[in-house]
């Protein structure tokens, strides 16, 4: 059978496909300790499923706008402007099905066959597959350890041709963990609008922050880089609603309007009542916040001093989101072997970091119960000195 081109050039989620595999075996009976797809282990906050509830019962089950609830729109627009600064107003705003949902949409809105997006390396495994996907070529930009796997603006700076389109940036970043600086970002931002390309910030782990690190966003530096700057975002890591599937994009209005035109020959809006749902998170009481992070800073320092630890293992340690990207170089092996073997042997379930354009590392995520990641450490631990 013949398939698309658009399909063939490109690889199912590997994030998805070790997650899949362990929740298959977890349900075989198998024991494993799984520390693959960034999901956090909470339930959703109470307040915030009652919200949906309601919702549901007051007939909030019909389509809505293609660009989402407007109740959604003008609460997200007062978080953009009271939290993170950014002058967006509702009609500057798409609900999307998830974040990873707002990058296609954007990809395809904004991406002529060959146009270049530039990618540092590494990076989250789904960016070059969208690029692909809308028929655009990815710039891949390897970062270095020395260089906390940032990219330099030199490198971005020589990473720029005619062709380029959009730059991307994470931060804080899956799968590292670094984080910008406002200095940094200052850097970048000089290039970025002297070269007038568009910047895509994900924002999607800014409230998942260690050791006093702080999230700012790159389009609040001044009003030329504001233009350009798109920020994407979503619930699904700070409230824990991943299979709620609520993302958006903040952005100028043509970029909204462009977007919202593929979404309404796509998806539609996204599911109603569970807009009313993100209402709620935006609006309910933020303390489940403090206390998922309190969880995973817990885990952060216990699952960093394991990790110390183990021989032929090294890594930096993260101040944002939750995952340990480790470099398993020393142990001579490549990633994907490094993965199956360990799930194989210890029925520890990690990510290759060829993923993320990283074959010398793998990647845990630590959004798990301290029982498992102790568990899992052990194994670990085991499987390193039995190689
Ligand atoms: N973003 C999460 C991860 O990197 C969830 C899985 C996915 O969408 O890739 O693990």
């Amino acid at each position: 059978m013949k398939f698309a081109s658009r399909v063939t050039n490109v690889v199912p989620s590997l994030t998805l496909a070790v997650d899949a595999k362990a929740k298959a075996m977890k349900k075989e009976g198998i024991d494993i300790c799984s520390f693959s797809a960034g999901e956090p282990d909470f339930d959703t906050p109470t307040h915030i499923k009652e919200a949906a509830k309601k919702a549901l019962d007051e007939g909030k089950t019909k389509y809505g706008p293609a660009s989402g609830e407007p109740a959604l729109k003008e609460a997200l627009a007062k978080k953009l402007q009271e939290e993170d600064h950014l002058n967006f107003k509702p009609e500057n705003i798409i609900v999307t099905n998830g974040g990873k949902h707002s990058l296609f949409n954007l990809m395809l809105a904004l991406i002529e066959v060959d146009d270049e997006v530039i990618i540092p390396a590494p990076y989250w495994v789904s960016y070059p597959e969208m690029v692909t996907l809308a028929h655009g070529k990815s710039v891949i930009v390897p970062t270095t350890v020395e260089q906390h796997y940032k990219i330099t603006p030199e490198q971005l700076r020589q990473a720029i041709t005619p062709k380029t389109r959009i730059f991307v940036l994470n931060s804080p970043s899956n799968p590292t963990g670094m984080v910008y600086t406002p200095e940094e970002l200052q850097e970048l931002a000089k290039i970025i609008v002297e070269k007038d390309i568009w910047v895509v910030s994900d924002e999607i782990y800014q409230k998942i922050l260690y050791d006093g690190a702080v999230h700012r966003s790159i389009g609040t530096l001044n009003t030329e880089i504001f233009e350009r700057t798109i920020v994407s975002n979503g619930f699904a890591k700070s409230y824990a609603m991943t299979g709620w599937r609520v993302g958006y994009i903040a952005a100028t209005e043509p970029v909204i309007k462009a977007m919202t035109t593929v979404q309404s020959h796509s998806t539609s809006n996204v599911c109603t009542f569970a807009q009313y749902g993100a209402i709620a998170a935006l609006q309910g009481p933020q303390d489940c916040l403090a206390e998922m992070l309190h969880a995973f800073t817990e885990r952060r320092q216990y699952i960093v001093e394991r990790a110390k630890a183990i021989p032929n293992l090294s890594f930096l340690t993260p101040n944002g989101a939750f995952y340990l990207f480790l470099d398993i170089s020393q142990t001579g092996l490549k990633s994907i072997d490094f993965c199956q073997k360990l799930l194989e042997q210890q029925k520890v379930a990690a990510v290759p970091g060829i993923a993320f354009g990283a074959d010398d590392c793998i990647r845990l995520s630590y959004a798990t119960d301290l029982t498992t990641i102790e568990k899992g450490m052990d194994r670990l631990d085991k499987f390193i000195h039995l190689l």
